[in-house]
């Protein structure tokens, strides 16, 4: 992957940047997606966030590379950290398990503004980004299901406009998701079910005890969830 040849993912992604904006990339590994946003016109400037010593070198290296220097600030830093109250229109953070991401926002909670675009790539676990946001007085106002190399995404985008309250099932599959139901979101839930299905035949032969009654009634609740949908 390289900033001209972004992957299907972060191309999704780069849909949603406000334009003509500043964009805040978190997580940035080699800053593929501020350099592609400034070099494909989205947006004028860009910072790219990283914690992690190698990654924020490949970042600044890749950016040098490419002579967007001025365009892109490279930071190194935890999560939100790195941003100052109010400095950019876009927030992304791609690529990680959704409960990171809720973490990261959770931890750098105090430097949204409330007027930036929250773009939120989960790997696993949206669910916990959705709930993130709804305590948070976050509103959903678009999410895409795609696969890319045999692995199904999610991206959820979210402003800080009014709250629509998720019903337990759009919490865990995705309003916007639910509704339009395309041929990954199915493939994907599809499997979820079966996944649990196989726990569920596990536990019925395993040890009968209070952890596992808890355990299987929990798992009953989210077949039917998941059944109500498909
Ligand atoms: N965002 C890129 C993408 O979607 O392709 C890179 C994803 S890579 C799997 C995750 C990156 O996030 C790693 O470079 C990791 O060091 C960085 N990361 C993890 N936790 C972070 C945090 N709290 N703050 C900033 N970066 C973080």
């Amino acid at each position: 992957m390289n900033a001209e040849k972004l992957s299907k993912r972060l191309e999704r992604v780069s849909k949603y940047i406000v334009p003509n904006g500043t964009l805040s990339d978190i997580g940035s590994d080699h800053a593929y997606l501020p350099c592609y946003a400034i070099e494909s016109g989205l947006t004028s400037k860009a910072i790219a966030g990283e914690v992690v010593e190698g990654p924020y070198q490949s970042a600044k290296s890749n950016v040098a590379e490419r002579n967007l220097a001025s365009k892109i600030d490279v930071r190194l830093g935890s999560g939100l950290s790195v941003l100052t109250l109010g400095e950019v229109d876009t927030i992304t953070i791609c690529g990680m398990g959704g409960t990171l991401i809720s973490q990261i926002l959770e931890e750098g909670k105090e430097k949204l503004s409330g007027r930036e675009r929250l773009i939120l790539q989960p790997n696993i676990n949206a669910e916990s980004i959705r709930a993130w946001l709804q305590n948070n007085q976050w509103n959903l106002i678009a999410e895409e299901i795609l696969e890319e190399d045999e692995k199904i995404y999610e991206i959820v985008v979210a402003e800080k406009t009014e709250v629509v309250n998720l019903s337990e099932a759009e919490m865990l599959m995705g309003p916007f998701l639910i509704k339009e139901k395309n041929q990954t979101f199915i493939q994907k839930w599809s499997g979820e079910l079966e996944h649990y299905k196989n726990i569920m035949k596990r536990l019925e032969t395993a040890q009968q005890n209070e952890k596992n009654e808890e355990k299987k009634s929990e798992l009953v609740h989210k077949i039917s969830l998941i059944q109500s949908v498909l």
